[in-house]
């Protein structure tokens, strides 16, 4: 029997892990012989049926996301037509918890996995093997079918108990190492239970061993992949266990980046103590805030404590190279829309590298469904099920919220406005900027695609006219390093609040000063090597920026298939003509 085993991804640069998984766990079984195939959504949809089709599967089974659930649907339903003999399994996060309406509504699919794959997988192809493919007597637990008379939910199975049973994908070579981001997990199950979350559905935390994570962890480095993406669900749930692990891959790494989410609140001051180690970038912790208010909190069950964990950001931030990239969620209950500006209100001054805004999605199967119904939420009835208005935020606001999203996406998160956002937090409170920057960049109509240029462009309009006269000029010295240090300013394409006098640094610096700085640089054979200075009246390379007048000469670095490099150096005195 063929079977193909697939799913489509956000992006192009993640692995599957769970498709490995699924393979690893059945490679003993015989005359079974297992493919992967890994798509994205932005493929067409017509080049992912050929392509599926032309495997000649079987069985092809989908892993199901939130994301990738309405396309799969409809090239599952196509793969049934043209070869209506092949079986179509589904699982996932997204069917999981709603196999029966799965199976209703898409008649195409024959079964659904529910919950945790590896075992119930492995056990239905030994069925599938021994029995006739349309037999349903002896299905093992944890698989839903659809029978004569309509679907049919799966027995439960209860969780692994021993998660090393389950063979490493890594050590049997079958997770595509090559992919700029690997997922990888040490645990499964989550300690906490919030309302809005499909972990608050499984009890309990299980781990695999240590020396099962630290054979993995070595397997990940040694390949050098780029960024290892911990899915975990709060990865430091036991203190001493997560200690170990940071210690070991401290000891260990070579150049990959580790990202795990965490809950902040639960960091030790020994965890601290080891994370002061911790080179810059190497680790990156999502933190889930969520919301501030206490009471807000409460109502989805949240019990982390806010202050302790906004506390212990701080001591990320402030003693640690880790870089940290903070959630909220708008629109949980009894948050309205001056709770939400509250909520964000707190985050910037802790200096985190990203804050990510999300308006609440109410996922089928997670316990906030029956909050949604008894509070008159609505919300989206299909994928990702974003509320749309609740009797603590209106339609307009929860938009105006997206907004402001996509604001701290293009402006805070991107790290391109580091210097200017700094001048405007001197005199101003962040939450307030963007709020307002939300209402400008809707008159504006600059609602959609924004080249770079007019992004710097409707900062500095924007921006001008909100701070006090006497900011405007710092501001706009410290957007022009903004832009110089991310864009060479070509005359003709600098922005207009760029100061005429600027010349390129060939006009400007003495030949020996560029020949001097230019051997300081890398530069890959057949690059493409570019130079400009300015003075500014702080040194903004340091943050926060260092006063007194700095004459700063930027080299731009292209070369073709890497993307522009730049790298600053201060002039010396006198370099100037
Ligand atoms: S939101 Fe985070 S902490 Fe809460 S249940 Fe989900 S994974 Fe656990």
């Amino acid at each position: 029997m063929k079977i193909l085993l697939t799913t489509l991804h956000a992006k192009y640069i993640h692995a599957s892990l769970a498709l490995p998984y699924l393979k690893a766990a059945t490679t003993e079984i015989p005359e079974t012989q297992t493919v992967i195939r890994e798509f994205t959504v932005n493929e067409a949809r017509s080049v992912i049926l050929r392509e599926i089709l032309a495997e000649e599967a079987d069985l092809v089974a989908f892993s199901c996301y939130i994301w990738n659930i309405e396309l799969i649907a409809r090239i599952a339903a196509d793969v049934k037509k043209v070869r209506p003999g092949t079986l179509l399994v589904a699982g996932g996060p997204e069917v999981s918890f709603s196999a029966e309406e799965f199976l209703l509504e898409n008649c195409a699919f024959d079964y659904v996995i529910c919950g945790e794959g590896e075992k119930s997988w492995q056990e239905f192809l030994v069925h599938l093997t021994k029995e006739a493919a349309a037999s349903y007597s002896a299905l093992p637990a944890g698989i839903a079918y659809r029978s004569k008379n309509g679907p049919v939910p799966g027995q439960e199975r209860a969780a692994i108990g021993n998660l090393d049973e389950i063979p490493s994908p890594f050590a049997l070579g079958l997770v595509d190492t090559s992919k700029p981001l690997v997922y990888y997990e040490t645990s499964r199950g989550c300690p906490f239970s919030c309302a809005f979350c499909l972990s608050s559905r499984e009890k309990g935390v299980r781990s695999f061993s240590l020396a099962r994570i630290r054979s993995d962890i070595l397997y990940l480095i040694r390949n050098e992949v780029q960024v290892v993406k911990l899915v975990d669900r709060t990865f430091n749930y036991d203190a001493g266990r997560a200690n170990e692990i940071w210690n070991f891959i401290l000891a260990h790494n070579r150049s990959s980046t580790f990202h795990f989410e965490i809950a902040a609140d639960l960091l030790t001051d020994e965890n601290i103590r080891t994370l002061t180690k911790v080179p810059a970038g190497m680790f990156r912790f999502e933190i889930g805030v969520q919301a501030i208010g206490k009471e807000t909190l409460a109502r989805v069950g949240r019990t982390s404590d806010p202050d302790l964990l906004l506390a212990k950001v701080q001591q990320l931030t402030e003693q640690t190279g880790v870089t940290v990239h903070l959630d909220l969620v708008a629109g949980l209950p009894g948050e309205d829309f001056s709770g939400f500006l509250a909520s964000l209100e707190r985050l910037f001054p802790l200096n985190p590298q990203h804050i990510q805004v999300e308006p609440l999605k109410v996922l089928k199967g997670s316990p906030m469904v029956k909050i949604a119904a008894q509070e008159e939420y609505a919300f989206s009835a299909g994928p990702p099920y974003t509320i749309l208005r609740t009797p603590y935020l209106s339609f307009e606001e929860i938009g105006h919220i997206e907004e402001i999203s996509r604001l701290l996406d293009l402006y805070f998160n991107s790290g391109r406005f580091r210097s200017s956002l700094y001048t405007v937090a001197r005199y101003l409170a962040l939450t307030a900027f963007f709020n307002t920057m939300a209402y400008f960049i809707k008159k504006e109509s600059a609602t959609g695609q924004i080249s770079l240029k007019n992004l710097f462009e409707l900062m500095w309009r924007f921006g001008v006219g909100m701070l006090p006269a006497e900011a405007g000029n710092s501001f706009r010295e410290a957007l022009c390093y903004d832009f110089c240090r991310g864009e060479y300013p070509a005359t003709g394409l600098r922005p207009s609040f760029f100061p005429e006098e600027w010349k390129s640094a060939s006009e400007s610096l003495n030949r020996n000063t560029i020949d001097s700085v230019l051997t300081k640089v890398e530069k890959p054979f057949g690059s493409r090597v570019r130079t400009f200075t300015a003075s500014f009246s702080q040194d903004y390379r340091f943050s926060p920026p260092k006063s007194g007048q700095v004459d700063l000469i930027f080299i731009y670095i292209s070369a073709s298939g890497q993307g522009l490099r730049v790298e600053i150096f201060s002039a010396p005195p006198a370099a100037l003509k």
